[in-house]
């Protein structure tokens, strides 16, 4: 299970703005944020894909996600 994390009331993307209350980022900074560390860490989403087992004949993205759902998970 994921740590349990808290909105800081700046966006977590790093442009320095505040969020609302209860919100980690303003519309659209966590596309901004994730593109950056996927880019920045992996190389590139293929690599990211890959780095967790989701390449080709490996696990299926939407098939997992699928699976998530159906186990009552629901996205953020
Ligand atoms: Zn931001």
């Amino acid at each position: 299970m994921a740590q349990r994390l808290l909105p800081t009331g700046s966006c977590w993307c790093g442009c320095g703005e505040d969020t609302g209350r209860g919100s980690f980022f303003l519309p659209g900074h966590d596309k901004v944020a994730e593109s950056a560390v996927i880019l920045v860490e992996y190389g590139g989403v293929p690599e990211f894909l890959h780095k967790h087992g989701y390449a080709p004949g490996g696990k299926n993205p939407r098939q997992s996600l699928a699976e998530w759902r159906d186990r009552g998970n629901a996205a953020r």
